[in-house]
C-alpha cells in the first residue's frame, strides 16, 4: 500500500479510508458514506486539503500545534536522531541524552519543586501514570487506603480506561464499562450554564466547595488526590470564576490532597504563561503535560511531579512503564520544539501581542445575536450560543443542534472551529499574527451570520421551556 499518495482522486482516499480506518469519536458507519476531509499538507496556521483548499485551522490540530505547522527545524531533529538512536529504553538501569535533556528542560520550566519527569507518549499514559503514582505515594507513606481520586464532570483526561474514568464525559463512561473503582466526580464551575441565580463569583465558591464536602463525605483519610485542568478544554473551554482556584488551593492543603494539574492543553503557553497552573495561580504537585510539548510533532507527554513525591516513589520499585517512555527521537523534536518557543519568545507573544488583541475582538462577540458569554484564556476561547441572551436560555432543539449548525457553516467558510454542545471553541496555533486574527474574524462574523440566517429559517430559534 505504500503507493498511496497525496495525489490519488480524494473519492479514492474516501473510498479506501471507509473502508479500512476506524476514526476516534466518530460514527465510521455515517462518516464512510460522507467522506472524510483529507488533510495533505500544512504551513503556519492554514492546512491543505486535498481539493486545494486552504483552511484556517483556529484549533492548531487538537489544541497541539502550538508553534504552527511546517516548522523545518523540528523535521531535522528528528531525522538527525533517527539516524544517531532511533530508539532505545530507559528501564533497565539505562538511559540516553534525549531523555535526560529534555527532562532537565522541563524541571527548569516548571514551576517551584516540579523537578522530576515520567515520561509516556501522550495525555492518557501520563494520567494512568499518575493515577498509579498518587496512590503508590500515599501507599508508601502508609495510607494505602488513601486511594480515591476526585474528578469533575466533564473534564477531559484522555481516552484510555483510568484516564477516562478521571474524566467527566457522560458519553464516554456510557460506554466499555467505566469508570474503574475509586473515582469520584463532583460538579464543574460552568456558570454559564449551572450557575442559576448566583453571581459568578458565588457560584465559584460554591462549586470549589464541593470539593470540601466530598472530602467530608468520603474521608479524608481516603481521597489521595484532586485532577482539573486549569481551563476546560473538550468540554467547552470552560474558565471558572475567580473565586474558584483559590479556593480549590485552600482546600487540597488543609486536607493534604495532592493537587494534579492536567496542563495537557493549558501547559505550553496556551494561556499566556508557560503553565495553566501559573495562570490561575495554583501550586500543583504534579502535573499532566503533552500536546504542546511537543506542538503535536511527534507523541510524547509525562507527568512533572514534585521533589517529594519523587522522593516517596523513589524508595521502592514502581512497576509502571511504556515502551515509548522517554522516546528519544519525540523527546528530540519536544527539546527543539521548546527551543523555539523560547528562544522566539512565543509565551511573551502571547500575553503581550496576540491574546491581548484576540480578546478585544473575542468579547465583542457577545454583541452577536446568537452569542450569549464570550469567555477567553490567553489562546482558548469559547462562545455560548443562545435564543436569549438575558435569561441564558437554552436552546428548544436537541443540545449540540445549533452548535454543530454553526460549527459546519465555519468548515464551510474554510474556518475550523469546533463545537462542544452549543458553545463554539477555539485554540489556535500561538503564532497567530494580528492580520491572522483579522482573517479568522471575518470567517467567524460569516459562518456565525450564515448559521444564523439557517437557524430562523428552519425555526430553531427558540428556547427551551
Ligand atoms: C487531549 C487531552 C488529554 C489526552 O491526551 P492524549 O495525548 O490524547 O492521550 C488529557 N488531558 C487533557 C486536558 C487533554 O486535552
Amino acid at each position: 500500500m505504500s503507493t498511496i499518495t497525496n495525489h490519488m482522486p480524494t473519492a479514492e482516499l474516501q473510498a479506501l479510508d471507509a473502508a479500512h480506518h476506524m476514526h476516534p469519536f466518530s460514527a465510521n458507519g455515517p462518516l464512510g458514506k460522507e467522506g472524510a476531509r483529507v488533510i495533505t499538507r500544512a504551513k503556519g496556521v492554514y492546512l491543505t486539503d486535498s481539493e486545494g483548499e486552504e483552511i484556517l485551522d483556529a484549533m492548531a490540530g487538537l489544541w497541539c500545534v502550538n508553534i504552527g505547522y511546517g516548522r523545518d527545524e523540528l523535521a531535522d531533529a528528528a531525522a538527525r536522531q533517527m539516524r544517531e538512536l532511533p530508539y532505545y529504553n530507559t528501564f533497565f538501569k539505562t538511559t540516553h541524552v534525549p531523555a535526560i535533556a529534555l527532562a532537565a528542560k522541563l524541571a527548569e520550566l516548571a514551576p517551584g519543586d516540579l523537578n522530576h519527569v515520567f515520561f509516556a507518549a501522550g495525555g492518557s499514559e501520563a494520567n494512568d501514570t499518575n493515577i498509579r503514582l498518587v496512590r503508590t505515594y500515599w501507599a508508601e507513606k502508609g495510607h494505602a487506603d488513601k486511594n480515591i481520586i476526585i474528578s469533575r464532570k466533564n473534564a477531559y483526561h484522555g481516552s484510555s480506561v483510568g484516564s477516562a474514568s478521571l474524566g467527566g464525559m457522560v458519553g464516554m463512561h456510557a460506554q466499555g464499562g467505566i469508570p474503574i473503582p475509586n473515582i469520584h466526580h463532583i460538579n464543574q464551575p460552568n456558570w454559564w450554564a449551572e450557575g442559576g441565580d448566583m453571581t459568578p463569583e458565588e457560584f465559584g465558591l460554591a462549586r470549589a466547595r464541593e470539593l470540601e464536602e466530598a472530602i467530608q463525605e468520603l474521608g479524608e483519610d481516603r481521597v489521595a488526590a484532586f485532577i482539573a485542568e486549569p481551563v476546560q478544554g473538550a468540554g467547552g473551554v470552560i474558565v471558572a470564576p475567580e473565586t474558584y482556584w483559590p479556593e480549590i488551593q485552600r482546600i487540597c492543603d488543609k486536607y493534604d490532597i495532592l493537587l494534579i494539574a492536567d496542563e495537557v492543553i493549558c501547559g505550553f503557553g496556551r494561556t499566556g504563561n508557560w503553565f495553566g497552573s501559573q495562570t490561575v495561580g495554583i501550586r500543583p504537585d504534579i502535573m499532566t503535560i503533552a500536546k504542546g510539548l511537543s506542538s503535536g510533532y511527534a507523541p510524547i507527554g509525562g507527568s512533572i511531579v514534585n521533589d517529594e513525591i519523587a522522593e516517596v516513589i523513589g524508595n521502592t520499585e514502581f512497576n509502571h512503564g511504556y515502551t515509548y517512555s522517554g522516546h528519544p527521537v519525540a523527546a528530540a523534536v519536544a527539546l527543539e520544539n521548546l527551543r523555539i518557543l523560547e528562544e522566539e519568545k512565543i509565551v511573551e507573544h502571547v500575553r503581550d501581542v496576540a491574546a491581548p488583541y484576540l480578546k478585544q475582538k473575542w468579547e465583542a462577540l457577545a454583541d452577536h445575536p446568537l452569542v450569549g458569554e464570550a469567555k477567553i484564556v490567553g489562546m482558548m476561547a469559547s462562545i455560548a450560543l443562545t435564543p436569549d441572551k438575558a435569561s441564558r436560555a437554552k436552546f428548544a432543539s436537541e443540545p449540540g443542534t445549533i452548535g454543530y449548525i454553526c460549527r459546519d457553516r465555519c468548515f464551510g467558510n474554510n474556518l475550523i472551529m469546533r463545537h462542544v454542545g452549543d458553545r463554539l471553541i477555539i485554540s489556535p496555533p500561538l503564532v497567530l499574527t494580528l492580520s491572522d486574527i483579522d482573517e479568522m474574524f471575518e470567517r467567524i462574523l460569516k459562518s456565525l451570520d450564515e448559521a444564523q440566517a439557517d437557524i430562523i429559517e428552519q425555526g430553531l430559534m427558540k428556547a427551551a421551556s
